[in-house]
C-alpha cells in the first residue's frame, strides 16, 4: 500500500486497497503498537480485490513458494497477458535472450541482437529506445557483452563501473507459536504476508547505522490447534554495499556461446552483525506476541539471494555510476537500466519520468 510504510519516498497513491490483516499479522500488529512500532500493510503484488481482468487473492496461503492458482498475484507474465493493448502492441519473444546491443553512434543505441534459446537462431530488432530490463546479474553482463567500437570496455562502462557494487538481501526467519487468548472470530490464512514494520531502517544503534525490515512470514502450516498459533517473522536487509563485488566476463563460453559471467561476491563482517541486531528485535517482538520457543531459520544469505541488486549503479557523477537518476546509461540518449539493477528516483520529482515521455520496448536479460 503506497503511502503507508513512513520510510517510503512520496509515491502515487495505491491503485487497489491493501489486504486485511491475517490472523497472524493482527497478532504481530498489535504486540508492535505495544512496543510502539509502526506497523503497516505489507505492499504486495496481488489483487486485493479484482483487478484488470484478474480475480481478487482468495487467501489460499504459501504463495510466496507457490505458483498462484487463480491469477491473482501477479509475475512476470500475468499482467502482460491480461492487459489492454490493441493487437500486436506487444510481441514477447519466449525463450529469447537479449544478447548484444549495438550503437548507432556514441550517444545512441540503435539495434538489439537477440538469440532464441531453443533454435541458436539469433535475430536483430532496431528500437528508438531500449529498456534493459533483465535482473541485476544479467543488466550488467548484457552491457558488458555489449562492447564495440564506440565502448570498448562495455556500454557505459567508461570507468569500470558496469557490473560493480551488486549487492544481495541478508536474513533469516524467528517463528514460534503463542497461545490465543479467545476463539478468533477471524479465520487462519492470507497471502504470505500482511504486515510489516520498517522503524528499524534509520536504527542509530544498527551495526553501521542501517537496519532493515521485519514482516510477517507465513509458516508452513497455517491452523489453531489447541488454542495455539504459529507466528513466523522475516527480518532482513540489504547487505554492505562493496565495490569489489561484481559481475565480470570470463574468456570462456557458456552453452549458448556467450562470455560466461563470473561473479566475484564478498559478505561484509558487519552483515552478520546487523543480520542478528534485527534478529533480536524480530524476537522481541514475538515475545511481545507471547511466544515462549523459538525457532530461528538462516537464508544461507552468504551463498547470495534472488533479491539481487546494483551492477549499474545511478548517480550525478558519470565516474562513479553507470546511469543518471533516471536510469538512462550516461551519455546514451535512448538507452535505460530498469529494475533493480539501477535505483531509480520516484515519481515525487518534478520532472516527468522519461518511461512516461517515450515509447521504449522492453527486453529480458
Ligand atoms: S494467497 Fe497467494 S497464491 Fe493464494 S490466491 Fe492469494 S495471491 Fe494467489
Amino acid at each position: 500500500m503506497a503511502g503507508a510504510d513512513p520510510h517510503e519516498p512520496p509515491s502515487d497513491p495505491a491503485v487497489l486497497p491493501p489486504h486485511e490483516y491475517s490472523l497472524e499479522g493482527r497478532l504481530i500488529a498489535d504486540a508492535g503498537g505495544r512496543l510502539g512500532r509502526l506497523s503497516f500493510p505489507t505492499p504486495l503484488a496481488t489483487d486485493s480485490v479484482p483487478y484488470g481482468g484478474r480475480p481478487a487473492c482468495h487467501s489460499c496461503g504459501p504463495c510466496n513458494e507457490h505458483l498462484c492458482p487463480t491469477g491473482a498475484r501477479a509475475d512476470a507474465r500475468s499482467p502482460f497477458i491480461h492487459a489492454p493493448l490493441p493487437p500486436g502492441a506487444l510481441t514477447v519473444a519466449l525463450g529469447s535472450k537479449a544478447v548484444r546491443i549495438d550503437l548507432g553512434n556514441v550517444s545512441r543505441a540503435d539495434s538489439v541482437e537477440w538469440l532464441n534459446t531453443v533454435t541458436r537462431q539469433r535475430s536483430r530488432v532496431r528500437a528508438r529506445c531500449v529498456v534493459i530490463a533483465g535482473n541485476a546479474i544479467q543488466s550488467a553482463a548484457l552491457l558488458l557483452r555489449s562492447a564495440q567500437h564506440a565502448a570498448p570496455n562495455g556500454i557505459g562502462n567508461g570507468t569500470d563501473m558496469v557490473g560493480s557494487g551488486i549487492s544481495f538481501k541478508i536474513s533469516g526467519y524467528v517463528s514460534g507459536s503463542t497461545t490465543l487468548d479467545r476463539v478468533p472470530t477471524q479465520s487462519v490464512g492470507g497471502p504470505f504476508s500482511t504486515v510489516a514494520i520498517s522503524d528499524h531502517y534509520l536504527d542509530d544503534e544498527a551495526p553501521s547505522g542501517l537496519g532493515g525490515l521485519i514482516y510477517e512470514a507465513s509458516p508452513t502450516e497455517r491452523a489453531v490447534r489447541d488454542g495455539k498459533i504459529a507466528l513466523r517473522l522475516h527480518f532482513l536487509a540489504a547487505d554492505q554495499p562493496m565495490r569489489s563485488n561484481a559481475v565480470r566476463l570470463a574468456n570462456s563460453r557458456d552453452r549458448l556461446g556467450l562470455p560466461k559471467i563470473i561473479l566475484e561476491y564478498w559478505t561484509h563482517p558487519l552483515d552478520k552483525r546487523r543480520l542478528g541486531y534485527l534478529s533480536r528485535l524480530a524476537s522481541d517482538l514475538l515475545v511481545e506476541a507471547g511466544v515462549k520457543k523459538f525457532d530461528y531459520q538462516d537464508s544461507n544469505y552468504q551463498f547470495g539471494s534472488g533479491h539481487l541488486h546494483g551492477g549499474c549503479r545511478s548517480g550525478i557523477d558519470p565516474k562513479e555510476s553507470v546511469t543518471d537518476r533516471w536510469g538512462r546509461v550516461h551519455d546514451i540518449d535512448n538507452l535505460y537500466v530498469a529494475a533493480a539493477a539501477s535505483s531509480l528516483i520516484p515519481a515525487a520529482s518534478t520532472r516527468p519520468s522519461p518511461f512516461r515521455r517515450t515509447r521504449c520496448g522492453s527486453l529480458g536479460g
